[in-house]
């Protein structure tokens, strides 16, 4: 019987799933999603987790209770300490397995082996053999299996940089059609951190409500590294942590490249690094004055009505604007 591996359906996931199934796979584990974000997913994250969490800490505690209660044998939480050298995960990231474990009442094996490749690649032969051992597998058999799933992330990534979205991109590595990407010439970025974005039920459809309004979308990471770069080039001083360089670095490249009529940008409520990079993409596109900006705060008692009347406006200003120039 192949060991059942749950994987939450929160924070990396929405960058490292298809590598993370692929891997796992490869060592001979069954590997169970937890089920999309609901409002019971949440309220259960809130009731475990502590109240000074960001919302999205919250709710991966939920996922993590989904995944208890669906008696995997055992939940991959890798601990994320970087993924990419010379730069950091956010903190929280770091001290999440121990928080699920002091936290969750009936849990099973967690494999919460760290990656940290802050200051070598090599560190993913440890983090690669470590994970093997929970399948008895050996540290040839782990690295390779590891190597062979990594043309399936090099898919998933380009899939994204053409537009799609991690759940699309997820759907067309499963073999569907990929879905055709609307064309329209109203276009608006939302920048946000993964796991606030692209959750349907934390975001409140934001990105459909906008496709549905006839605006495509694009987000930071529909964009390469190289454009990335481009547009932290602006700032200062070195961005250190991964995800908020990616959506400061994407916000810029759009906003100077005249490529979106808009940019929303939507922060967690207790997020530091949000409350930092957030202001930061808001003062460089103030400045400048060229694109509506929106700011959108999420937490758990976030209401849909407000969100939704705040869009209503900003889209009318988009398309007046658009016409005025
Ligand atoms: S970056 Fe912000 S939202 Fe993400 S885990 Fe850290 S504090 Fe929470």
């Amino acid at each position: 019987m192949p060991i059942r591996v749950g994987i939450p359906r929160a924070l990396l996931y929405y960058y490292y799933f298809p590598l993370w199934q692929d891997f796992l796979q490869r060592l001979g584990a069954e590997v169970v999603v937890s089920d999309l974000t609901t409002k019971g997913i949440l309220t259960r994250g809130v009731e475990h987790c502590v109240d000074e969490a960001c919302l999205p800490i919250k709710l991966a505690f939920g996922h993590v209770k989904n995944l208890v209660d669906k008696k995997v044998d055992a939940i991959f939480l890798p601990r994320m300490v970087s993924v990419a050298q010379g730069e950091y995960i956010c903190p929280k990231f770091l001290g999440f397995p121990d928080m699920v474990k002091q936290n969750v009442p009936g849990l099973p094996t967690v494999i919460d082996t760290a990656i940290n490749v802050r200051k070598k690649q090599q560190d993913i032969h440890r983090f690669t053999r470590e994970v093997g051992v929970h399948f008895n597998k050996g540290a040839v058999k782990s690295w390779l299996a590891y190597q062979r799933s990594l043309p399936i992330h090099i898919r998933y990534t380009k899939l994204l940089e053409q537009g799609h979205l991690p759940d699309e991109a997820v759907a067309v590595l499963a073999g569907k059609k990929p879905k055709a990407l609307a064309e329209t010439d109203l276009k608006v970025a939302v920048i946000g951190h993964p796991y606030n974005i692209y959750d349907p039920f934390i975001s409140m459809n934001l990105i459909s409500r906008l496709r549905k309004s006839g605006v495509k979308v694009i987000t930071a990471d529909n964009l390469t590294e190289q454009m990335v770069s481009q547009g932290v080039k602006r700032l200062p001083k070195k961005l250190f942590w991964t995800l908020s360089r990616r959506m400061t670095g994407g916000a810029l490249t759009l906003h100077d490249t005249n490529a979106v009529d808009g940019i929303i940008h939507v922060a967690a409520f207790a997020c530091g690094p949000d409350s930092m990079t957030g202001e930061l993409i808001e003062r460089f596109i103030r400045r400048d004055r060229k694109v509506p900006f929106m700011n959108i705060n999420l937490d758990e008692h976030t209401g849909e009505a407000g969100v939704v009347t705040r869009l209503e406006a900003f889209l009318d200003m988009v398309r007046w604007r658009r016409q005025a120039v």
